[in-house]
């Protein structure tokens, strides 16, 4: 009696990384951000995005610095 080994079914996909932010593991199918070489899942994109363009972030006073010399018009 001869026996051949036949081993169907769904395979374990294998990750393909890691998230730089929360660590879970990214599959191939998965969509991921990689910003300067930080890999981004979608659930950490928001936090990684709002400490990244932090020194982009200046309280609203700072803009009256910008917004000087400009004459006030009145529509009608
Ligand atoms: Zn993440």
């Amino acid at each position: 009696m001869s026996t051949s080994s036949l081993i169907t079914g769904p395979k374990d996909p294998v990750p393909v990384g890691r998230c730089d932010c929360c660590g879970q593991e990214i599959y191939p199918d998965d969509l991921v951000h990689v910003i300067d070489g930080f890999t981004v899942c979608p659930e950490c994109f928001f936090d990684f995005a709002f400490d990244y363009f932090s020194r982009d972030l200046v309280p609203g006073s700072a803009l009256k610095e910008e917004n000087h010399g400009d004459t006030d018009t009145t529509g009608g």
